[in-house]
């Protein structure tokens, strides 16, 4: 990333300005302590991006609530969010079923993300036992 302005230009307060707007992305995450890291990585790498707001709730896939979605407003319209990762994990206590019904969940929230958020990627993910992030 090449900054305009030297450290000696910049004023005071200029230091910690983003060259862009887009600072965020977004991640829907269970609460599960062991994957929020890793989702959280996976989104500020892929969307280049300093910072992930973090919406969580046990299983969120299982169930994308009305609750959800307004969550995720407020981080896409308020923080200028760039793009959405969606996960769900192996092992999950929240949503104790198949991996692969946790996947196909995992894509249909994605489905239903797109249909509100229309310009704004979204990205299906799955953690694994060893926090590897698979593109779903
Ligand atoms: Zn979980």
């Amino acid at each position: 990333m090449s900054s305009k302005l030297t450290k000696e230009e910049s004023p005071m307060n200029g230091g910690d300005e983003p060259e862009s707007e887009v600072n965020y992305a977004t991640a829907i995450c269970c609460i599960d302590g062991r994957i929020q890291q890793p989702v959280s990585d996976f989104g500020r790498r892929r969307f280049g991006v300093r910072y992930v707001d973090m919406i969580t709730k046990p299983g969120p896939v299982a169930n994308m609530s009305d609750e959800m979605n307004a969550y995720v407003r407020i981080s896409v319209r308020e923080h200028h969010s760039c793009g959405i990762v969606v996960s769900a994990h192996a092992d999950c206590a929240a949503n104790p079923i198949d991996d692969n019904v946790q996947k196909d969940q995992c894509r249909k929230a994605a489905a239903i993300l797109r249909e509100t958020w229309t310009k704004t990627e979204v990205i299906p993910v799955w953690v694994s036992l060893d926090c590897a992030i698979e593109l779903l």
